[in-house]
């Protein structure tokens, strides 16, 4: 900021019902001012202090003098051949997201970015490889689900948290959008069609237990340890004898709730029956459901998808088991849309590539 500026205008769209009643009575209205501004921006899609035509003169005018509604922009739109969007967000520093929309019959599910890039290292995962640059604020986290809901026409049925990143890494942030999500006076989608999906911040995961109950999807892909350590290397922070404790007291006390497991099945490496058995075992007095997620390549990956058959016996022992599990479609591949293809446009600030021994210096990919 230039010396002389004003400070920093407050972007509304970084306020739950709390601050935003708040900062209306800070303008000098009334908490229900806060929650009609709420409601222009949220629900009615409006960005235009002038058009807001219940709140008064004076304050429209506080409004436009001190915030401001700073979305992330749609620069790209990229359907797919199944119907899967991604629609390409820019921020205001100039860093890329990707949002995807994954329409199924009634269902509209938009799959929402947390932060950019990802600095968890998962290997099977493309986004991964892009590193990581930065979380993403609570107006860049809602800020997408508006998009949608303004691409759309109305707001999408179903939020998983499953875009770029780990959510519980950005946890106020993410814990905030998603009670926007969920919020009467803003999108109104139900706690159980939002999804959380993390690779297991066993910390994070207790604390969301106290604040939030949206539905809990945890990345998996390994029935043990040693496994589990290659594939998610988290693992070696909070190895499953802490995860699946956590996850087991997340869904304790409501009978119709379940931790939902997300298994990539790759090849040779986790796809056997005696994986399908171990898996049983782990998850043995969890209520579970299990997603077999087919393994999207992308370029530089050595691994392989699981050959159907492989998937549907790998599914058949574990349903046999009295294990809920589905094999999930593979959705937008065709656009790089699918589960670990996001990539976005990420200034890598960890310092992977180097770490790696790479060489080249960091790629910036901005112009
Ligand atoms: N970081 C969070 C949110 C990402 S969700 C998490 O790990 O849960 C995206 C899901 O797609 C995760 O289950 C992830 O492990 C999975 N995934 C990542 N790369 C994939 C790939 N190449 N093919 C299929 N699934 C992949």
């Amino acid at each position: 900021m230039a010396m002389g500026d004003s400070p920093a205008k407050i972007n509304l769209l970084d306020l739950d019902i709390k601050g935003i009643e708040a900062l209306a009575v800070e303008l000098g209205g009334k908490p229900f001012h806060g929650r009609n501004l709420l409601k222009w921006i949220h629900k009615h899609g409006v960005t235009d202090f002038e058009q807001m035509s219940d709140l008064s003169k004076k304050l429209r005018e506080q409004l436009q003098d001190k915030t401001e509604i700073l979305l992330p922009e749609i620069v790209f739109e990229q359907p797919s051949l199944d119907g899967t969007t991604k629609w390409v967000l820019e921020l205001p520093d100039g860093q890329r997201i990707e949002t995807v929309h994954i329409p199924d019959g009634d269902r509209s599910t938009i799959c929402v970015s947390s932060q950019v890039g990802c600095a968890l290292d998962c290997s099977f995962c493309s986004t991964a490889q892009q590193g990581f640059n930065r979380n993403l604020s609570t107006g860049e986290i809602i800020g997408q689900v508006w998009q949608a809901t303004r691409e759309l026409g109305r707001p999408p049925s179903n939020v998983v948290m499953m875009g770029m990143g780990e959510p519980l890494a950005n946890y106020d942030a993410v814990v905030t959008a998603m009670d926007l999500m969920m919020e009467d006076l803003a999108y109104m989608i139900s706690k159980s069609r939002v999804t959380l999906s993390t690779s297991g911040v066993v910390p994070a995961l207790k604390r969301l237990s106290e604040d939030s109950d949206v539905s809990l999807a945890v990345s998996l892909h390994a029935p043990d340890n040693d496994l589990r350590d290659q594939l998610v290397p988290i693992n070696k922070k909070y190895p499953l004898e802490q995860l699946i404790p956590a996850c087991k007291d997340y869904v304790a006390g409501d009978r119709r709730r379940k931790v939902t497991w997300e298994y990539v099945m790759l090849d040779g490496v986790n796809d056997s029956i005696s994986h399908a058995k171990a898996l049983i075992r782990l998850l043995e007095g969890v209520p579970s459901k299990v997603n077999l997620i087919p393994f999207n390549p992308f370029p530089g990956t050595d691994y392989k998808t699981s050959p159907a058959e492989r998937v549907e016996a790998f599914r058949e022992r574990l349903m046999r088991a009295g294990i809920i599990t589905i094999t999930r479609k593979t959705r937008g591949d065709d656009i790089d849309a699918a589960c670990g293809q996001l990539v976005g446009k990420v200034r890598d600030r960890s310092r992977r590539q180097l770490r790696r021994g790479q060489s080249q210096p960091l790629q910036v990919t901005q112009p």
